[in-house]
């Protein structure tokens, strides 16, 4: 708008300037004197004819007062001889006219010169009322100047405006930018957009014209009119995120769209989109920035599926290691403890036991003539038999206690922090169960009878320095009780500390 002020004033200007130096526009004041001059030629043709004629001075005078009369502008008419003698005239011309040693003509007082063919004979004199609208600036303006002026004004103004608009629109407003500004942008992996506050496309570097080459830069143009970039925005093309920045004056980050390019293929970037404010801190426009994270996406979706892989591959190292460490540590048939894990964890305990001086059990316990078993019903049904036996000793036991296959039908257990009575008595449980339970529990065979014998060792009872002494003693208990009959529970014969806490057991 002050653009197309500023050519409309320079246009007037010059305008007036021509009109001054050429003479463009003949102003109202020249015009009124050409017509005035004519008609005052055309009165002085007249007033010689009338001269020519005797006594004419009287009915001169008539004609002259008829035409002032007549007349809205004139004021009085006269003719005047040579020697300065009014010969005829209006009323008043006398007091009206104001002589003009010159005798040049003026607008309100026009001379004529009457000639006769011996030279000048006098002269024709109009006087003319003073127009103030005419003799004004008006005047030197002219009618016709104002008119031009004003309709000038108001239509250059409207066509200087738009014209201009709609030049600056055009005009590539990334031409502003230096060139190493704009190699700056262009040297960005981020696509650079620039909007006006009217969301037109004011600058793009080149990496946002590679995400849908062939609309070009657009400059200029409402970011509307990208189709791509719209689609891209999905939903939120309602209020796309420039809009939304501008409004709060906040910048919007992070938001994700897909961008179709031309070849289909779908990609996927980050906008941000920050407002640009003048000194008031409103918004005059929009940097908006497409990060191409594709390739990022792409990576992640790999990482997210090696990360699946992983954990299902590591989750079935763990039920593999689950399983080698029950192989490797459990007794296949019955879920025992073998051998070697079994000391592994004993040894500890026992080493814990003997340096706190808290108490500790082992009981060894053996399938009474279970050979028998084998003999008569054969190696399946004697499987079955110590796989019963075995449950019912662990169904007896606590976490906390090992229970050991330690050899084909004899089992070793180990108590931590169990004292003599309560390994008696846990002895004891088992011997009982085994008589009621064990027998029916082999359903392949009825009526079977299985019973066990158990040898019992304890510290701090027995002094012995190691668990392999322990268990022999335990073992020597086991000796004992098969000894005595089988189905019952002995103490290590040899620990005399003992023998009353057992004596008082058994009973
Ligand atoms: P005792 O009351 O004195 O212990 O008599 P027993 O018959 O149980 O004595 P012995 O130790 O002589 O018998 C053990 C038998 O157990 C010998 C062996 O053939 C058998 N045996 C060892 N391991 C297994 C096994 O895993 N399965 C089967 N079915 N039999 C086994
Ligand atoms: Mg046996
Ligand atoms: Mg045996």
């Amino acid at each position: 708008m002050r653009l197309a002020w500023g050519v409309l004033s320079l246009t007037i200007s010059l305008l007036l300037v021509m009109d001054l130096l050429l003479g463009l526009f003949p102003s109202e004041h020249e015009r009124l004197r050409a017509v005035r001059e004519r008609s005052a030629l055309n009165l002085a043709t007249q007033v010689r004819v009338m001269l020519a004629q005797p006594r004419a001075e009287a009915q001169l005078s008539a004609v002259l007062e008829g035409i002032a009369q007549q007349s809205d502008e004139l004021t009085s008419i006269g003719v005047r001889r040579r020697d300065g003698v009014l010969v005829a005239a209006s009323a008043e011309h006398e007091r009206n006219w104001v002589p003009r040693p010159d005798q040049r003509s003026t607008l309100d007082a026009i001379i004529v010169p009457l000639q006769e063919p011996g030279g000048l004979w006098g002269a024709l004199e109009l006087r003319y009322k003073a127009d103030p609208l005419i003799t004004g600036w008006r005047g030197w303006i002219g009618g016709n100047m104002l008119a031009l002026m004003l309709s000038l004004s108001t239509a250059g103004l409207l066509v200087y405006y738009f014209y201009l608009r709609r030049m600056l629109q055009h005009l590539d407003p990334s031409q502003a930018i230096p060139e190493r500004v704009r190699a700056a942008f262009d040297a960005l992996a981020e696509g650079l957009l620039v909007l006006d506050h009217q969301q037109r496309i004011m600058l793009t570097n080149e990496a946002f014209s590679r995400l849908y080459p062939s609309e070009g830069a657009q400059l200029g143009r409402p970011v509307s009119e990208l189709a791509w970039l719209n689609d891209a925005l999905g939903d939120a093309v309602k209020n796309p995120p420039w809009l939304v920045a501008m409004r709060t004056r906040e910048p919007v980050l992070g938001v994700q769209v897909r961008i179709t390019g031309e070849d289909g293929q779908t990609r996927q970037a980050l906008m941000n989109c920050a407002a640009i404010c003048d000194a008031k801190g409103n918004p005059r426009g929009c940097v908006v920035t497409l990060d191409d994270v594709t390739e990022l996406d792409r990576a992640n979706v790999r990482l997210r599926e090696a990360m699946g892989e992983l954990e299902r591959s590591h989750d079935r190292i763990q039920t593999q290691n689950v399983e080698l460490e029950k192989l490797a540590n459990h007794d296949p048939m019955t879920g025992c403890l073998n051998r070697r894990a079994f000391y592994a964890r004993a040894e500890p305990l026992f080493a814990r036991a003997r340096e706190q001086g808290s108490p500790l059990a082992c009981i060894m316990s053996d399938i009474d003539k279970f050979k028998n078993f084998n003999d008569t019903h054969g190696h399946a049904v004697g499987d079955q038999v110590i796989q019963q036996v075995a449950a019912l000793l662990t169904s007896s036991l606590r976490p906390e206690d090992l229970l050991c296959r330690y050899g084909g039908e004899e089992f070793c257990i180990v108590l931590p922090n169990t004292a003599l009575p309560e390994a008696l008595r846990v002895a004891q449980r088992m011997r009982a169960r085994m008589e009621a339970e064990a027998g029916p529990g082999v359903t392949s065979v009825a009526g079977l009878r299985i019973t066990s014998s158990f040898g019992v060792c304890t510290l701090p009872e027995s002094q012995v320095g190691s668990l392999d002494k322990l268990i022999e003693q335990a073992d020597a208990g086991l000796y004992a009780a098969k000894e005595a009959g089988r189905n019952r529970v002995r103490y290590a014969p040899g620990v005399q500390a003992a023998l009353d806490v057992v004596k008082s057991s058994i009973a």
